[in-house]
């Protein structure tokens, strides 16, 4: 995996002067599931590819417990790929840290000439905001055969940073330092490594069965959908409009959001459905205060079709205990009771603010910010039941006559929307 002839040290673009010939990401949660793990792993890989597309011949390979990430031809990679890599990590869920690191030969002589060559950008970084930087060392190795232990990589390159600064400007700390300099030795190869930086943690998407969201241009289904995606699920979504109650800018807003969402996965589907022909039944037939969780019940009726229709085992919202009206025990207990499927709402026990937080986190809070008419809003009745009880959300329905073949039609009108890679 190593090619010591292209360990070059000299900068290419005459911009970056450290050589990042290799990303290392480290995964925690999906290392520990036993059998499933190989399936994890590929999985893992096959998202990076997905999250890394924009850079071209890239070799993405699982090497013991860690996955790595480097050109086909072993180049180093350019400023502007490493910012494209630290911006694109952060998103690959089951991700718990990654590092851009130097690959060279196990060999203590070459680490030590990596580090004098690479230390400098690092310390002169640290040495304009402090007088004296502090540093240390922290070394591993997995061959123990290696002439040094990790004590002994330690000093030898804690005394690398002298070729550049004074005695008086440096201080070894091993508790908490401006500067850490990493190292791995392992039998095939060795690396050193100045920056840790943080995945989001959680499993792979793909690694769990698919859900089906459904998802508002609001700020808490798109940050349900991603907390789906963080436990292993690829999520499609499915988008409720009023057309012609409620404008074209309804639908292309949830679009939007689709777009931004799908960062985090390959290419969830949107169906975009018109719930028009039903509310209208409803709000022509049924009591003003109970039309609501009639609509919503609805809406779940017809999600249930999609998710069986496309394989998805689970719909999921951005629901959360008491939010709004249709969102106490009561109502959602009667909303749920449309559909035998298995609901998740990852945020019921959310805050808005946290909520919020999560969005902003994201990315999607300032296009759920703006202010459309919803599906539900322009149907909506002036107050609301709070309690509303199966019983008397059947006797209505009841009033509606056979409602299925609206359902049907209205399923059948669904259209579908794919984001651009
Ligand atoms: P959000 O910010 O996600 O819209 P909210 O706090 O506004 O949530 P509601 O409008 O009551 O709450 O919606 C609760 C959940 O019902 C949403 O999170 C979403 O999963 C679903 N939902 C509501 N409106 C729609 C819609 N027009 N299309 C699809 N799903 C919807
Ligand atoms: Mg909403």
């Amino acid at each position: 995996m190593f090619n010591s002839k292209l360990i070059v040290y000299k900068n290419k673009t005459g911009k970056y002067n450290i050589m990042y010939n290799a990303i290392i990401c480290r995964y925690h949660e999906i290392a520990i599931k036993g059998n499933n793990r190989n399936m994890f792993e590929k999985q893992m890989v096959s998202n990076l590819r997905f999250l890394l597309r924009d850079i071209d011949n890239l070799k993405i390979a699982k090497i013991r417990g860690r996955i790595w990430v480097q050109h086909r031809e072993s180049v180093e990679f350019t400023e502007q790929e490493l910012e494209i890599i630290k911006a694109q990590l952060p998103k690959a869920f089951g991700l718990e840290t990654f590092s851009p690191v130097i690959m060279c030969r196990p060999d203590i002589d070459e680490l030590k000439q990596v580090v004098i060559n690479s230390c400098k950008t690092i310390f002169d970084r640290a040495f304009a905001e402090n007088k004296i930087v502090t540093f240390r060392v922290r070394a591993r190795r997995s061959d123990k055969q290696f002439s040094l232990n990790s004590k002994g990589i330690e000093i030898a390159l804690a005394e690398t940073p002298g070729a550049y600064y004074q005695e008086d400007q440096l201080r070894v700390n091993l508790k908490s330092a401006d500067v850490t300099i990493g190292c791995e030795v392992r039998n095939e190869f060795a690396f050193i490594f100045y920056e840790t930086l943080k995945g989001p943690g959680g499993l792979p998407v793909g690694s769990n069965s698919p859900v089906l969201a459904l998802l508002s241009g609001g700020i808490d289904s798109p940050v349900a959908c991603c907390m789906a995606m963080k436990r292993g699920s690829r999520v499609d979504y499915l988008t409720f409009h009023s057309a012609p109650y409620t404008p074209q800018e309804t639908i292309d807003k949830v679009k939007r959001v689709t777009d931004i969402i799908n960062e985090f996965q390959k290419n969830g589907v949107l169906h975009i459905c018109n719930l028009a022909p039903i509310q209208k039944e409803i709000r022509d037939k049924c009591h003003p205060e109970i039309r609501t969780v009639l609509y919503r019940r609805m809406m779940f009726r017809i999600a249930e079709a999609v998710a069986r229709k496309n394989h998805r085992y689970a719909l999921l919202t951005g629901e959360a205990l008491g939010q709004v009206a249709s969102q106490t025990v009561i109502n959602m207990s009667t909303i749920n009771a449309a559909t035998d499927m298995l609901v998740l709402r990852p945020l019921v026990g959310m805050d808005k603010n946290e909520a919020i937080t999560l969005a902003r986190k994201l990315g999607t809070f300032d296009t759920c910010a703006e202010q459309v008419p919803d599906s539900c809003t322009v149907f909506a009745p002036p107050s609301p039941a709070t309690r509303a009880s199966l019983e008397h959300a059947l006797a209505e329905e009841e009033k509606l006559g056979d409602y299925q073949l609206i359902l049907e039609q209205i399923i059948a009108d669904i259209v579908e929307y794919y984001s651009q890679d």
